[in-house]
This record gives C-alpha cells, sequence and structure tokens, in this order.
C-alpha cells in the first residue's frame, strides 16, 4: 500500500493488484513549491503486456449486487478519507485546498451514482406482432462487459477523471487499466488502492504510469482491447483516433467555452458567473469560461463590476483554506499563459487586472477588448485568463460563439425566453446552460462535445456504463 507521510508519498504502479517495484520511478513536484510530494515506480512494456494478460485470463463476473457493494465501498472509503484525497489533490495539482475538497465531494458523487445503476434493470423489451410483418415473439436487450478497457486521464481534475472512467466500466463489469497523467498520479494510485481494499477482484483493475510508448500508445494500439476512453487534449485525441486501430474510442478533449450575456441579464449573476467559470480549478476545467461575450449596450458596467468580483478570487498558496486560485499545473503552462496575454495585448487588447506570474502562479487576469482573432480566443487557454469581448446583438453573439474549433459548452445570462430558445437550437455545442456556467453538470447527466471537443459520444456516469458495454438481443416466441 502506498505509504503516506507528512514528507513524501510512495507509490507504486500496480498490475492487477501487484505493486510494481522498480528503479525507475517518476518524482512528482509540488507546482507550488517545487517540493518532492511523491514518487511512483514506473511500469515497463512488459508490465503492460503483463497487465493485458492478467486482465483477460483472470475474467471474473461480477453480480449486479457485487458491483455495488464494490463502488459504494469505495465510495464510503473516500468519505472517510476525503481530507486525505484532497490534501494530495492540493500538493501535486496546485489547485486551491477549498478546490480540491470540492473535488473529493464530486469524486463521491460519480461513485454513488455508479453503485446506483448497478441495481437498475438496463434491459429493454420489444413485441414483434406490432407491424403486418409481425410474428407472435419478443426481442429482449441486455448489456454485457467488454473484454477490457484502457482509460487516459488529464492533470486537471487528478481524481474526479479517474473515477469518472473506472466507475463506470467497472459497474458495467468490465476490467480496466488506467493509465493516469504522469503531472498527477499520486491520486488515481490512492484510488485504486481503495478499490483493491473494498474488494474489487484485481485482475479487474491495473493502474501503469510509464514512458508513452511502454504503455499508453501500447495500450491504445493493443486489438485485444476493446476500448479506449480518453481526456485530453486535442492533439493527443487525434493522435489516439488515427493509432487505435479497429475498437470503440471515446474522446473527450479540450473547449473554448463562451459565457455569453445579454442586454437584459441579472447583472449580479452574470459577473458571479463570469468570475466563478473564468477563475475556478485555476481556469483548468475543460468547460471553463475562456471567453464573455457581452452585449455592447452593458458592456462597460459589466466590466466595471466584473474587475471588483475578479480582486476577491486571491491566487497564493494552494494549502491555504483561505486561497481561491492555486497555480496552474507548472511554470511551463504559466508562462504560455503569459505570452498569450502578451500577444493579445500587442494586438490592442488591455489587461484589466492581474497578469503577474510567479512560477506556475499566474494572477486571475481580466483582459478587455480583445481580438476575436487572438490566441486566447481562438485556442484554448488553459489557466484563469477572463478575456471580454462585445457584440451587437444575438446573431452576433450566436455567429462569435460558434466561431471556434471547439464545441464542449456554453453559459447564457437571460432571463428572455426567446433568447433562451434560439441558443440553444443555434449553438454548434455539447451543452448550452441558461443563467449557469457552461461546467454545470451532475455527474450522472450526459457530458461530452463535438468538433475539435469530441465525437459527440457523451460520458457522465450513464451514458459511459453504455460506452463500456455492448447490447445483446436475444428473442423468443411469446
Ligand atoms: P494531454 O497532454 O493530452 O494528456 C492526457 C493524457 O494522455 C495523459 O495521461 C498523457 O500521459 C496521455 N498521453 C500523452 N501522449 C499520449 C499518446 N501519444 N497516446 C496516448 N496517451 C497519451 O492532456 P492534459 O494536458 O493532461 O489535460 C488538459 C487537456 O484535457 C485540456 O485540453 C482539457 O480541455 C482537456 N480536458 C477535457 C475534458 C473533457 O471532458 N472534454 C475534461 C478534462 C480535461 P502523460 O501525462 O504521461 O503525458
Amino acid at each position: 500500500m502506498t505509504e503516506i507521510s507528512t514528507e513524501v508519498i510512495q507509490a507504486t504502479s500496480y498490475v492487477a493488484g501487484t505493486p510494481i517495484h522498480a528503479s525507475q520511478v517518476l518524482e512528482v513536484h509540488s507546482p507550488y513549491d517545487n517540493r518532492l510530494v511523491g514518487t511512483v515506480t514506473m511500469a515497463s512494456a512488459e508490465d503492460t503486456q503483463n497487465a493485458i494478460k492478467q486482465a483477460l485470463e483472470n475474467k471474473v463476473s461480477l453480480t449486479r449486487y457485487e458491483r455495488y457493494q464494490i463502488l459504494d465501498n469505495v465510495r464510503k472509503l473516500l468519505l472517510e478519507r476525503k481530507e486525505e484525497f484532497a490534501q494530495t489533490i492540493c500538493a501535486e495539482a496546485g489547485l486551491a485546498i477549498r478546490e480540491a475538497h470540492y473535488e473529493t465531494g464530486r469524486a463521491h458523487d460519480v461513485l454513488f451514482f455508479a453503485a446506483s445503476e448497478c441495481l437498475k434493470d438496463d434491459g429493454q423489451i420489444f413485441s414483434c406482432d406490432i407491424s403486418p410483418q409481425g410474428k407472435a415473439r419478443k426481442i429482449f436487450t441486455q448489456r454485457e462487459p467488454l473484454n477490457l478497457a484502457a482509460c487516459i486521464t488529464p492533470f486537471n481534475h487528478p481524481l474526479n477523471q479517474v473515477l469518472h472512467k473506472i466507475a463506470p466500466a467497472l459497474a458495467a463489469g468490465t476490467p480496466v487499466i488506467l493509465k493516469p497523467s504522469e503531472k498527477t498520479p499520486l491520486s488515481a494510485v490512492k484510488i485504486t488502492e481503495l478499490f483493491y481494499e473494498a474488494g474489487l477482484p484485481k485482475s479487474m483493475l491495473s493502474v501503469l504510469l510509464g514512458k508513452t510508448a511502454d504503455v499508453a500508445e501500447a495500450l491504445v494500439k493493443d486489438p485485444r482491447i476493446d476500448i479506449v476512453s480518453f481526456t485530453g487534449s486535442v492533439a493527443v485525441g487525434k493522435r489516439i483516433a488515427s493509432t487505435a486501430g479497429y475498437k470503440k474510442v471515446i474522446l473527450e478533449l479540450g473547449g473554448n467555452s463562451p459565457l455569453i450575456i445579454m442586454e437584459d441579464a441579472d447583472m449580479d449573476k452574470a459577473v458571479l458567473l463570469a468570475a466563478e467559470g473564468s477563475f475556478r480549478n485555476s481556469g483548468q476545467r475543460c468547460t471553463a469560461v475562456k471567453r464573455i461575450l457581452v452585449h455592447e449596450k452593458i458592456k462597460d458596467e459589466f466590466v466595471t463590476r466584473f474587475v471588483e468580483k475578479a480582486k476577491e478570487y486571491n491566487c497564493g498558496d494552494p494549502a491555504d483554506p483561505e486561497t481561491k486560485v492555486g497555480t496552474v499545473i507548472d511554470e511551463a503552462a504559466a508562462t504560455h499563459l503569459e505570452s498569450v496575454v502578451q500577444k493579445a495585448v500587442a494586438q490592442g487588447a488591455k489587461v484589466l487586472l492581474g497578469g503577474k506570474r510567479t512560477g506556475a502562479l499566474l494572477e486571475p487576469t481580466v483582459i478587455d477588448d480583445v481580438p476575436r482573432d487572438a490566441e486566447m480566443i481562438v485556442k484554448e487557454s488553459f489557466g484563469p485568463l477572463a478575456p471580454i469581448l462585445s457584440f451587437k446583438d444575438i446573431d452576433d453573439a450566436i455567429a462569435l460563439a460558434n466561431a471556434t474549433d471547439f464545441g464542449l459548452s456554453s453559459g447564457i445570462v437571460t432571463n428572455n425566453m426567446a433568447y433562451a430558445i434560439r441558443f440553444i437550437k443555434e449553438l454548434k455545442t455539447g451543452t448550452v446552460n441558461i443563467n449557469e456556467v457552461p461546467g454545470y453538470r451532475i455527474e450522472c447527466s450526459p457530458f461530452g462535445g463535438i468538433k475539435d471537443s469530441g465525437l459527440g459520444i457523451k460520458e457522465g456516469v450513464i451514458e459511459a456504463i453504455k460506452c463500456f458495454s455492448y447490447v445483446k438481443t436475444f428473442s423468443m416466441p411469446w
């Protein structure tokens, strides 16, 4: 088991519950002060092959109740240890401890919904005598597990992203090899250990950290793996799409979500949603507000109020409970974001607040008069940047919102029903939230994007269980 010390977490990769004792270790450093937070032993190409073999040769068929019990046990164990998990997320990702606490709450809900789904029947019945060609038969459906899933996760929600893959897969009865981000592997290893402790047959779950060619790419290309479920960047997602071959591929990729503020908006709400959407989780949510689009009639008032609100989002030591915004994932990411701001300024944008960087700590940054073709508008900038643009009417707002390669989510601030309906119908995106941030969801509702944000296949616990299983039909005379 992972040894927790006040100093350094010493973790291992696991092949079907067996810890890998390798000489090569991955070091995890705090993005805030660069201290060594933990180490994880690295898996080799041979370990990857072994994990696949173990999963396929030691197949376990669990009843629905057994799957429910295991997931519910993990849920209870997580509740007992939520502080330990929050501390780990905060230390390895640099996320503010208040965000880390929030993430453990979301992770709990994922387990709660996944466990609950195990108890629901998922079959359908089709009577066949309902057309002139009919017969006295019935067709029944049931879901069957897949042979093996490879789940590859990003750094930005180190615990919740992992659970959004492994909980639905295991609820479906499908074994998993998990490859978490090398930037935030400690929460992933710890939650894997919780599954073992909760009674999961060990062959059903491995967690491997290792070189991309030895682990991630080997899993993606292996024909024995039925599904690759990936969440991460567009570049890696498209590479996976081109190399995976004949298997199911689920891609949840980047975002560039707008918050659109109409002239009738409740200004208090608009200001709050813009700040929460832009700065929570250090702006590192795939559904974070990446473009604030404001009707030109109310823009000046919005900007004045928003700058005041943004000042409340203090950034600093992630471990301090008073800190609202921690670091971004590393200094390289912060430096990149700084350069994106400088490029926008060179194009005529104005920094109204923030913009200063110390290591991986980047102040929440409000930027006004950003040109529509600035890099921070066209591409995803994964950090606490809040660029503001104006539009003249709803047609302009819809055109501007849709003028992006991404299509993950959106938020609209309006009390005008006609506006709301037009946005719901005309925005080319996976989600439209009225009077909410683009990131609003519950853990079991369908979630996922289109265009470069994904293939339109939804996750969220209920849909993800469908991804990790297939439908078998059988029919009988009736
Ligand atoms: P990333 O660089 O694409 O990495 C994601 C995962 O892919 C990591 O585990 C990484 O491993 C692995 N990987 C790297 N190269 C690979 C390859 N050739 N084949 C297979 N796997 C490979 O993404 P990130 O920077 O961690 O995460 C941020 C991105 O994720 C943002 O774009 C964000 O919008 C997106 N995201 C999307 C959603 C959504 O639901 N749509 C949710 C959260 C985040 P290593 O760490 O070992 O390199």
